[in-house]
């Protein structure tokens, strides 16, 4: 075919129809001329017969359908008609012709009609181009378009995520200055009022009175700074999750009979009337007496401590199934309702200047919540809002069984006299806690160093011994073993005394053999529980 359309060169301008054909042969660009209404294929280019895959003559004669088969659904052979029929030329862009190995062919189409003599469509030329890269790119700016779309998303969505931790972060910074600035103002505040009565004690030298009233004073003080410490100790315990309970079989009477005696003076003091009301059987609990005992003190000691003067505080409780539901009510400023919902996180606080003056560090209730689920139970807070009084409500299972602890059923009046062995290389600190120790009524010795310690048990045989441990020579841990060591020495009730109370502390006295564990500065209706609780031998 290229044999017949080669140029005479020594004519510059072929004739045009040859001219025509030259141009389409040899042009790059696929093309087909079909008949209008048969579609069949009347002209194609050697472009076309490459893209299709076919010889020219494989094509000729055929219907242009069986060179694009999927032309009847993708419009191609629909445009065709319609181009013949109006005679408007028309372009089909990127067609999916069909699937190569790798990736998907696409064609493009741009028709217009052949005009027959009466300038009526006879036929339409159709170009072809092999539309698969330009389709590809496009896929795949698409594609782009849309990752970036994502991603820009999911950038949003981060950066949503890091202001709301950012947010958190500066309320958290803000809530620990603000714990700080609170912490450091109650313990200033014991701290002044210790180094008044110190000054005090100076001057008032002959005035027995006035001595008296600032040591009460100081006492005060200092059992408020160390519960203050304890709480903030037991925060951190609950936090590492070290914090143990030591559960026992305890009536819930004695429970809150130690709590009321601890916080008496306290709601004495603001003139409030306390009443108590608990079901007429004993109420049995398998529970830490001592941080049970601490959830109904600071439930108290917040009733009384947000009530104006002399208001009315109840404490009740009642079996309701198998649980105990114990409410500690008053009349005082109560919570906004805002507030109610938080009012169980730590460090939190109503912020009105009336709360503000009635100290406290925000982690009271926080510790009653933590006690209370430990146990198996649940604490809710109830109030009408500001001034309209607050009740909580403590829910605890209850045990089943016998009451086994007897210091838990029965009033401990005095208990038998003990004899007693202080041992502590402070003279001071063996001075005063011996002398309170006789004033309950107990004989009590004293040494100074844990080999005087030795000798003087062996001659006194004392019931119990309360051992400081960092001393010199011989410290309280091998006083001890020596002790433990003599025939005698198996029924001595051995107490640690010492600065140190974190769980390690109290593991490391207990397999050094000592039987309970004391913190200094020793409190003394702890003490005074722990001798009445001792086990009842010899004396
Ligand atoms: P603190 O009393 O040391 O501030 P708490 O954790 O015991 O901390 O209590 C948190 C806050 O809850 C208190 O600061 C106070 O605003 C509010 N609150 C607790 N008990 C009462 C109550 N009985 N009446 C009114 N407000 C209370």
């Amino acid at each position: 075919m290229t044999a017949e359309l080669k140029l005479d060169a020594r004519e510059h301008v072929p004739p045009f129809p040859q001219l025509c054909r030259y141009l389409s042969e040899r042009s790059p660009r696929p093309m087909v001329a079909v008949d209008g209404t048969t579609h069949v294929v009347s002209y194609a280019n050697p472009a076309f017969a490459e893209l299709a895959g076919r010889e020219v003559k494989q094509l000729l004669g055929r219907p242009f359908a069986e060179a694009v088969p999927e032309g009847a659904d993708n419009g191609c052979l629909a445009l065709l008609d319609r181009v013949f029929r109006t005679g408007v030329p028309d372009n089909l862009a990127e067609q999916e012709h069909r699937q190569s190995q790798t990736r998907p062919i696409y064609w493009s189409y741009a028709m217009w009609p052949i005009l027959g003599a009466d300038e009526r469509p006879v036929g339409v030329m159709i170009q072809v181009t092999d539309a698969t890269d330009t389709a590809h790119f496009r896929q795949q700016a698409v594609a782009m378009n849309e990752s970036l779309l994502v991603s820009a998303t999911r950038q949003h969505e981060l950066t949503e995520v890091a202001e709301s931790l950012s947010a958190r972060l500066e309320a958290a910074v803000r809530a620990r200055d603000h714990f700080l600035a609170v912490l450091s103002h109650e313990l200033r505040n014991p701290l002044a009022a210790f180094s008044s009565g110190l000054q005090l004690l100076t001057l008032a030298r002959e005035d027995r009175e006035v001595a008296e009233n600032s040591r009460e004073m100081m006492e005060r003080q200092l059992k408020q700074m160390v519960r203050l410490v304890d709480d903030l100790l037991d925060v951190s315990r609950i936090r590492t999750g070290k914090l143990e309970l030591h559960k026992e079989r305890v009536e819930l009477a004695s429970v809150v009979r130690d709590a009321v005696e601890a916080i008496r003076a306290f709601i004495d003091g603001r003139g409030h009337e306390l009443t108590v009301v608990l079901p007429s059987g004993p109420v049995l609990l398998d529970a830490d007496s001592a941080r049970l005992t601490q959830v109904f003190l600071n439930l108290l000691n917040n009733a009384a401590k947000y009530s104006e003067p002399c208001q009315s505080i109840r404490l009740t409780a009642r079996l309701d199934g198998g649980e105990v539901e114990v409410s500690v009510q008053d009349h005082g400023i109560g919570i906004p309702a805002a507030k109610l919902p938080h009012i169980f996180e730590a460090f939190m606080q109503v912020d009105t200047s009336w709360q503000r003056t009635q100290g406290g560090i925000g982690i009271g209730l926080s510790l009653v919540k933590e006690f209370v689920e430990l146990h198996g139970g649940r604490v809710e807070a109830h109030s009408m809002g500001l001034g309209q009084g607050s009740e909580f409500l403590v829910r605890l299972p209850v045990a089943v069984g016998d009451v086994s602890d007897p210091a838990a059923t029965a009033e401990n009046p005095r208990g038998p006299v003990r004899r007693i062995l202080v041992v502590d290389d402070n003279r001071d600190a063996v001075a005063s806690l011996a002398m309170i120790l006789k004033m309950m009524g107990h004989e009590v010795r004293t040494a100074n160093d844990g080999e005087a310690a030795v000798a003087v048990a062996a001659e006194y045989r004392p019931r119990l011994v309360l051992m400081d441990l960092g001393m010199p020579k011989v410290d309280g841990y091998e006083a001890a073993r020596r002790m433990r060591a003599q025939p005698w020495g198996a029924e001595l009730f051995l107490v640690a005394v010492t600065g140190w109370g974190a769980e390690e502390d109290r593991r490391r006295t207990h397999d050094g053999g000592f039987d309970s564990h004391l913190v200094k500065p020793v409190d003394m209706d702890t003490l005074r529980r722990l001798i009445a609780e001792m086990p009842i031998n010899a004396s």
